[in-house]
């Protein structure tokens, strides 16, 4: 088990990283360097696998472990004569979250450069602009401090098709016991994977009713592209996705709130994606509360993860997903509790481990139809 000091300092190392939809390799890079002798092995998207030895065997039911590696940001769409650059984005962002924020832009050549997304300052709107409040993003441009093309492609070498991520630093307070930073949405989760691959090495990977294997799949965030590969590769039998999902505590009231900061990890029943499997959910509810873990149900009106693909894309897979709430996911800022995060690797570890041939069975609905 990994001390929560270190744990932290892990989640500062992959929040920090950067990592918009289509450029994980950073991202992947990171988590290759946290893995000690766990296997790492990535595919031509920048999915990354991680396993005992290299291989999946299939010698019992595979386990995936699945997270995106991705975070919401941007490219750059063009450069234009005075220096400013027109954006796209790369996820689900809301234009009310984007203007006079900086940003960091990853050149070709690997260079990060600062930027900041225009707004107009107060002093020169009029009473209409003042008053008017829609945004639209092909007003907006990215601004890197220059006043013409030609500067932008010289001193940078900034070009059209570079990536663009939120420029935030994560830091931790010791007092609040609340961890600050971007990309949470999912960076907690591939943390979730990485810590309990350990937790499960040092139990012992033979020890296991099942094979797990961790999948932390690219390109979530527009539209599920990095799970459709990963699905059919580690070809699972069961399956967990870990999200940095989105924190309601602040929005409603606390009866209705079903991602609460500190009331532990997040157990999604339906969404627009996927309508969870109930025997898993029933068989890690009993698991949890046999082993004292704090958990939340939730019944999302919208939203979607990997489990959508996961769950009916190479056989009929049941699919857990576990949440990490995080608040103001696709912006630029999170926070999230440190307490939660250890609620939701606890949820895998003793699913995973409790899961013998007889739960197995159980869950995949072989009971269902009884014989005579
Ligand atoms: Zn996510």
């Amino acid at each position: 088990m990994t001390d929560r000091k270190e744990l932290l300092k892990e989640l500062e190392i992959l929040s920090n990283a950067f990592g918009p939809s289509g450029f994980e390799e950073e991202v992947i890079q990171k988590i290759a360097g946290l893995a000690d002798t766990l296997h790492c092995e990535n595919d031509a998207m920048n999915d990354l696998y991680m396993t005992a030895d290299g291989k999946i065997n299939h010698d019992r039911p595979v386990f995936m472990l699945d997270a995106h590696l991705d975070e919401c940001g941007f490219m750059i769409q063009s450069i234009e004569d005075n220096g400013l650059m027109p954006f796209v984005m790369l996820g689900g962002w809301h234009m009310s979250a984007v203007p006079a924020h900086s940003v960091i832009i990853r050149t070709s050549s690997g260079r990060k450069v600062r930027g900041i997304i225009t707004s107009k300052p107060v002093h020169f709107m009029s009473a209409k602009e003042r008053a008017d409040s829609s945004l639209e993003i092909e007003k907006h441009y990215i601004d890197v401090g220059c006043s013409s093309r030609q500067e932008v492609i010289d001193t940078y070498g900034i070009m059209p098709g570079d990536p663009v991520m939120p420029d935030v630093a994560y830091s931790y307070d010791e007092d609040g016991d609340i961890c600050f930073g971007k990309a949470f949405d999912n960076r907690v989760g591939c943390l979730c994977i990485l810590e309990t691959m350990r937790r499960l090495q040092q139990i012992g990977f033979d020890k296991l009713d099942v094979e797990p294997v961790g999948a932390f799949a690219v390109q979530e965030e527009v539209g599920e592209r990095g799970a459709a590969v990963t699905a059919v590769r580690v070809k699972p039998d069961f399956a967990i996705v870990f999200e940095g999902s989105p924190a309601d505590d602040i929005y409603v009231p606390k009866n209705t709130a079903q991602g609460s900061l500190r009331k532990g990890v997040q157990i999604r029943h339906f969404d627009r994606s996927y309508i969870s499997n109930p025997r898993f959910i029933q068989y890690a509810m009993e698991r949890a509360d046999e082993k004292g873990i704090r958990y939340q149900n939730a019944v999302r009106r919208g939203g979607g993860t990997n489990a959508g693909i996961l769950h009916n894309k190479t056989d009929a897979v049941p699919v857990l997903v576990l949440g990490v709430p995080c608040r103001y996911v696709h912006t630029h800022y999170n926070f999230c509790a440190p307490e939660d995060i250890e609620a939701a690797v606890c949820m895998a570890v003793e699913v995973i481990t409790g899961l013998d041939p007889a739960k197995q069975a159980y869950i995949l609905g072989k009971n269902i139809l009884k014989r005579d």
